[in-house]
């Protein structure tokens, strides 16, 4: 299932930061600026729905984790409705099954943020912090939120692998690690080796993508199942 790239130019990430370097900054505020259309279409959306979350979703997980889940964006009335990555839509419905059966995650998943349900060993984030208008960040939107993504892999010393769902998580997650998509270029099952990182490439848990074909349950949990074994 499995092809393995080795990428040469590791930028040496993983490092202590440097004496008197700025403190990573990893989480935004709540009416972070930085995306205009996101921005408004937030503002919209707290107009709309004064009880949903409606702000940039903070990271779900132990920085302390080896395992870093980077998905695309919340889900409008999936983690921005509830505040926490993959809950409340579709898309957790699978990855949080997918976690408790690896042992990434204990507890009942009940698609909302105060079911007890924690993470093992695993860190989610989302390579957009705001939900986008059809689940669709600009490039632009997509870059601006990199320092996030950025700072939370840098925060995490212990970090042995990340999944990314997505081509765009995929993409995002490589410029985050200073590192170019040629590469690494992005497929399902595709493995990416930087130093003692590895990069695990799945299509994203979506709705769409299940209901299509593209992603089964059983593709999906594959990727889980190597990332298991190659931590043991
Ligand atoms: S997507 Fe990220 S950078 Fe853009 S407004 Fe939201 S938090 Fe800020």
């Amino acid at each position: 299932m499995t092809t393995i790239s080795t990428i040469k130019n590791d930028p040496g990430r993983g490092l202590p930061p440097a004496a008197g370097a700025p403190l990573l900054r990893t989480e935004p505020d709540r009416n972070c600026p930085l995306c205009p259309r996101l921005a408004a279409f937030r503002e919209a959306t707290r107009a709309r729905e004064a009880k949903w979350f409606n702000s940039p979703v903070p990271s779900f997980g132990d920085p302390e984790a080896r395992v870093l889940i980077v998905g695309l964006a919340p889900g409008l009335q999936g983690a921005n409705r509830t505040g926490r990555p993959f809950t409340g839509d579709f898309a957790g419905d699978l990855l949080y099954a997918t976690l408790i059966e690896y042992g990434f995650a204990k507890g009942v998943y009940q698609a909302r943020p105060d079911d007890g349900l924690t993470l093992v060993d695993c860190r989610i984030s989302n390579a957009v912090r705001c939900v986008p208008p059809q689940n669709k960040p600009l490039p632009a939107e997509i870059k601006a939120c990199r320092p996030f993504l950025s700072a939370t892999i840098e925060t995490m010393p212990r970090l042995r692998a990340i999944v990314a769902l997505g081509r765009v998580a995929h993409e995002s997650t490589l410029k985050a690690l200073g590192l170019r998509g040629s590469a690494a270029p992005f497929a399902h099952g595709a493995i990416h080796q930087s130093g003692a990182l590895k990069l695990y490439d799945s299509y994203h848990c979506s709705r769409y993508n299940t209901n299509t074909g593209v992603l089964t349950p059983k593709m999906f949990r594959s990727i889980f199942a190597k990332v298991r074994t190659d931590l043991a």
